[in-house]
């Protein structure tokens, strides 16, 4: 299967800042990749540096064992989709959608047959002959994919392509963005900053900062297994709390913690303890001692799909947990009292303080 990427090395500065600071990485044939990261991370220039509009400083990008950057980009056999569309105003969905098998010299039955199709993958078929500026922002979306996709490239590189479509349609692509992923299995190249939607949709995520990526991993090493406090901070509710390491092991409010095997003790001094809301465990043994937090209950608030109930640590800092509506009020917390948290193991992670 085609569409194998190896970048390697890849480094770009502007005049003293370095966008991309020695980026490598692989990406198999088929897999959703997703570059996420906040703004100014490095995340559209990588993009850019794959689509030939930047050329790296030094580095190098091989496809299926071609190197790749010397290529102009019209020969890179790129399907690209963007944020703001980028479709021709003046021409009609299906003349839109020929635009690359045109310029590839496709013509006549072939090029109807093909521009069907992919209207088809999109559901787009029936506005066919409209003008692109007749359309809501979900179509115009779902034209510019159908363009990306109808020469069959080797690669799929996508920057932020439903960000400015809202909430509920955002959503509802995402499900069919990886519902055509899965059909044609085209390796993709997909931006965004939005963790949610990188969770959603990706085979691995690379998560960037500064120019590097900081950790690269399928969603759920990515959101079980964070690497530092930055990606714990960006995926995900998260809060830190603050936990003393002693000889006999991590401490979080002088009761004992046990960590997962894989932190090692001495990796810092004042580590963090990463909350996930959803993983504290409102039920436990009361006589276990280890991994349970002593909180006060500051406010229940009834929410309609859930309850909202706010946890005080000893230590002043203050949580936001979230219970089902299914006890309907029973065995809640009132105002004021105490309540007991624990968290499992398996949920105890511990990042260093620096990075
Ligand atoms: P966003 O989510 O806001 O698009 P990003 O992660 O995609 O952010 P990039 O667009 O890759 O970030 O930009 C990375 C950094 O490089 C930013 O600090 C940006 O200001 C800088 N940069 C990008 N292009 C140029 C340029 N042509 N000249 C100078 N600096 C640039």
């Amino acid at each position: 299967m085609p569409g194998r990427v190896e970048i390697r090395n890849i480094k770009k500065a502007y005049g003293s800042f370095l966008a991309l600071d020695d980026v490598s990485l692989d990406i198999a044939p088929g897999e959703f990749l997703t570059l996420l990261g906040p703004s100014g991370s490095g995340k559209t220039t990588l993009l850019n540096v794959l689509a030939g509009f930047v050329r790296p400083d030094s580095g190098s990008i091989t496809i299926d064992g071609a190197e790749f950057l010397l290529l102009p980009p019209h020969k890179r056999n790129l399907g690209m989709v963007f944020q703001n569309y980028a479709l021709f105003p003046h021409m009609s969905v299906r003349r839109n959608v020929g635009y690359p098998l045109r310029l590839r010299g496709v013509s006549g039955a072939e090029l109807d047959r093909r521009v069907e199709e992919a209207l088809g993958l999109v559901q787009m078929a029936h506005l066919a002959d409209r003008g692109v500026n007749a359309l809501s922002g979900g179509q115009r979306q779902r034209v510019a994919l159908a363009r990306a996709i109808v020469f069959e490239p080797s690669i799929l590189l996508m920057d932020e392509p439903l960000s400015a479509l809202d909430k509920k349609l955002r959503e509802h692509m995402q499900l069919e963005l990886k519902r055509l992923h899965d059909r044609l299995g085209t390796t993709t190249v997909y931006v965004t900053h939005d963790q949610r939607e990188a969770l959603t949709l990706s085979d691995r995520i690379a998560v960037v900062n500064g120019g590097k990526i900081v950790q690269l991993g399928t969603p759920d090493e990515i959101y079980d297994r964070p690497k530092n406090k930055f990606v714990a901070d960006f995926i995900g509710e998260t809060r830190f709390l603050p936990v003393e390491t002693s000889t006999s092991g991590a401490l979080l409010y002088g009761r004992p913690l046990r960590t997962r095997d894989d932190w090692k003790d001495g990796d810092s001094d004042k580590p963090w303890l990463v909350i996930r809301p959803e993983r504290l465990r409102w039920k436990g043994d009361e006589t276990e001692t280890a991994n349970r937090i002593e909180a006060e209950a500051t406010d229940v608030i009834y929410q309609g799909d859930s309850y909202l109930i706010t946890v005080r640590m000893p230590d002043g800092i203050e949580l936001d947990l979230r219970r089902g509506p299914d006890l309907g009020g029973k065995d809640l917390p009132e105002r004021g009292q105490p309540i007991q948290l624990w968290l499992d193991r398996e949920h105890t992670i511990l990042v260093a303080d620096k990075s």
